[in-house]
């Protein structure tokens, strides 16, 4: 089963992708996750992209699509996989579909929820890792966490429309109870698997 997960930073993207990977044995791959680890390991890389990121800019699509490409050719990939947060634009969207070729995607899962809610959340989100003496991501502040929800809004929200008209777009409230969500979505993806 190969799918992607659409949806704006504290839309849950990441909440729900841990429960259909875990329901379907399929590998999670955070791009945000995967970036964040090659800052933190100093290689060259994540170097060249730390301000980007921490900035709240999207890196240039060649670099993370080339870091997908590598990722989904790791045998742990080869059944299916779950992204989230790849893609995040439409050329990013052209480019998977060329790497796939006839092992087609399944679904692209989207998550909507109000700007609004985002904000709070991503700040409740902070704040409770700071109080646990966690780190915040070097994101989670207002400035940079406005520039991610702009950047949604004009570079990855027109993919919605682009997987409506591929037929593969499943819709749904984000702001909806957790568990309430997960169901939905993998009842959804049962009917993906009775066909
Ligand atoms: P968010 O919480 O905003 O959804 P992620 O954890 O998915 O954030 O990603 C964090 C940052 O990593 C992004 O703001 C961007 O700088 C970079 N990034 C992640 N995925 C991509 C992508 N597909 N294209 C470009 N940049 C990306």
């Amino acid at each position: 089963m190969k799918l992607v997960f659409l949806g704006p930073p504290g839309a849950g993207k990441g909440t729900q992708a841990a429960v259909v990977s875990k329901e379907y044995r399929i590998p999670h791959l955070s791009t945000g996750d995967m970036l964040r680890s090659e800052v933190a390991a100093g290689s060259q890389l994540g170097a060249s992209i730390a301000d980007d990121m921490q900035s709240g800019k999207l890196i240039g699509d060649e670099t993370i699509s080339s870091v997908v490409a590598h990722r989904i050719a790791l045998p742990d990939a080869a059944a299916g996989f779950l992204l989230d947060g790849y893609p995040r634009t439409v050329g990013q969207a052209d480019f998977l579909e060329s790497l796939l070729g006839s092992a087609k995607l399944d679904l692209a899962i989207e998550l909507v929820v109000d700007p609004t809610i985002l904000i709070e959340r991503i700040q409740r989100r902070a704040a409770t890792a700071l109080a646990a003496g966690g780190a915040v991501r070097a994101d989670d502040n207002i400035e940079s966490l406005r520039k991610r929800l702009s950047i949604y809004q004009t570079q990855t929200a027109p993919l919605t429309e682009h997987y409506q008209r591929k037929g593969l777009l499943f819709r749904l409230n984000g702001d909806a109870p957790v568990s309430d969500l997960s169901h939905e979505i993998i009842r959804r993806l049962a009917l993906l698997r009775a066909w």
